[in-house]
Order: structure tokens, then sequence, then C-alpha cells
């Protein structure tokens, strides 16, 4: 019986750890066979065919493999040797180790371990005198225009409905709900219920300027709930569900006074309070995306058009 014991002992640990090591490998992106054979086989791409080789414009450089930001554009500069050329790294995103070649250092992401390339010293390219020589399909890049993300707060009563329209809105990269304008800190759920806590169910939207605008969406916001309502929303009552948007800078303060005067010129009467955003709490993960979990749609955000 022992010998069975044991090797049944020994299988279980096999087993367990495959299963860590793939559980691992799935925070990862998935590679395809070319980008496999450099950054986890240690191949070089050709010279001069890469997508980054000749790439002069401004952005972050990310490891293709984990995202984690490697190089910036500003240390990036042309070698004429046929890959991406950086005189520095952003600190502590490279790390250094002798090639198998025993002559070369080789370079590796130092957050997942995947390959980069190598560096070379005292080329005289530059005045750091460094050249990192990385493969384009170690890499993925991020021109800045792109990272310069948007924001906006908007409260219309329960905040999955509110969630719900502007999830799907064009433009929109992200939304999270949560809590906002109260005086407590990390609210939950149960707190904010209470009424005691003064926090408005609220979403946060993360947008891309390029695509939408906040116009656009401060017009959805009205389309999808009734700002006319006082101290609640539909069946909701309480001050939780106040119709509140939480501007972040002057501009969206005045486009909305001027949707509010555009709607009260066509006979409504918003009672929509425009405040400036404190701080925002994110709420429990079982709200977030709720109607997409439960497969459902919002009981009072029922889209109408208006402008
Ligand atoms: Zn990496």
């Amino acid at each position: 019986m022992k010998p069975i014991l044991l090797l049944f002992g020994i299988l279980i640990l096999i087993s367990q750890n495959a299963c860590t090591l793939t559980n691992k490998k799935m925070d990862f992106n998935k590679l395809t066979p070319q980008e496999a054979a450099v950054i986890l086989n240690k191949a070089t791409e050709r010279p001069y065919t890469g997508e980054y080789v000749d790439n002069k414009e401004s952005g972050t450089y990310l490891c293709r493999q984990c995202d984690a930001p490697l190089y910036r554009s500003e240390d990036k500069f042309d070698s004429h040797c046929g890959w991406p050329s950086f005189d520095d790294e952003i600190p502590g995103a490279v790390k250094r180790v002798p090639d198998a070649d025993g002559r070369r250092t080789e370079i590796i992401c130092a957050n997942c371990g995947g390959h980069l390339g190598h560096v070379f010293i005292g080329e005289r390219f530059t005045d750091k005198n460094t050249r990192h020589c990385v493969n384009s399909i170690s890499m993925k890049f991020i021109p800045d225009n792109k990272t310069k993300m948007e924001k906006a707060y908007f409260a219309s009563g329960c905040f999955w409905g509110t969630e719900y329209h502007f999830m799907k809105a064009k433009g929109v990269i992200e939304t999270t709900v949560g809590y906002m304008g109260g005086h407590t800190q990390n609210p939950t759920y149960k707190e904010v219920c209470t009424g005691t806590t003064g926090h408005v169910e609220t979403t946060e939207i993360i947008y891309d300027p390029a695509k939408t605008s906040f116009e656009e969406l401060l017009k959805l916001y009205y389309e999808t709930h009734d700002f006319e309502q006082v101290g609640g929303q539909g069946p909701d009552i309480g001050a939780q569900y106040q119709s509140v948007i939480f501007y972040v800078n002057e501009e969206q303060k005045q486009l909305v006074e001027k949707y509010m005067k555009i709607l009260s010129d066509k006979g409504y009467k918003p009672a929509t309070e425009l405040r400036p955003a404190p701080e925002f709490w994110s709420a429990e993960d079982y709200h977030q995306e709720y109607y997409d979990k439960k497969n459902g749609t919002p009981y009072c955000h029922i889209y109408r058009k208006i402008f």
C-alpha cells in the first residue's frame, strides 16, 4: 500500500504544480507562434521587418506578453541597425542577463521575463552611450493621444440603469458604478441605503474624446432618465437616487448649464443638481455591469429621444 500512496501523493503534487503554472500563464496575453518564437524561445526577428523600426510617434512601448510599460518614445533613436533602438528604459522595467552565447547581454521584461533583445554599451550613438536593441514583436506601442482619456460622473437613480446605457455608448472605454458626494470614506451599499451617508449612486465614465464628447454623453444622460423628478428616480426614493451631475472641469459645468437652459426652453423643469466632483468610491463587485450579468434591462431608465 505504501508505495502506491506515495505515488498518488507525487501525482497530486505534479498536477498542482501544473495548475499553478497554467494559472500564471493565463494572466498574460495569448501569443501568436511568431511572437512566442521571439518572446519565449528568444529568436530574433529579421532586421528592418518589425513594425516599430521607423515609428517616430510619441507614446509608450509595452511588453507584448504582459502589457508592462518598457520604453518611452523620447528614448528611441535611429541606429540604422534594423531594430527599434532605445538609449534608456522606463526605470525598473527591463532586466539584463548574460546571454547564452557568453558574449552579449540579453534584455528581458522585468515583469514576465519575456525576451526583448540585447543591450549594447559604448557604441556612442547617443550621450547615454547605450543601445537597447529590441524586437518590435516583443512590444506593443500605445500612442500618447490614445492614453488621454477623459472622465464624466453621472447620477440618474439606480446606478445599474445609468451604467447600462453608458457602457454601450460609442467612445466609452470603461464604466464603474459607485458612490459620490457624501461625507463618509469607502462607503458600502448597505451604508448608503441607510440614507445617512449623503452619497449618491453614481456612474464613472471613462471615454475617448477622439470618439465621443461630454456633450454627446450629456444628451444620453438626459434621454435615459426622468431629470424632472426630485428626490429620487422612478420607484427609488431617497437622496441616493437624486439626479446629479458631478463636473470635473469648468467646460463640463458650462455645458451642463447650457443644456439645462435648452431643456427649460423646451418646457421641461430639470431637477438635476450640478455639483463639483469629489472623490469617487467604487461600489461592490456585484453591482458592476449588473444588467449584463443578469441578462436584464433597466426598469426605470428607458431611452427617449429629446435632442
Ligand atoms: Zn512582460
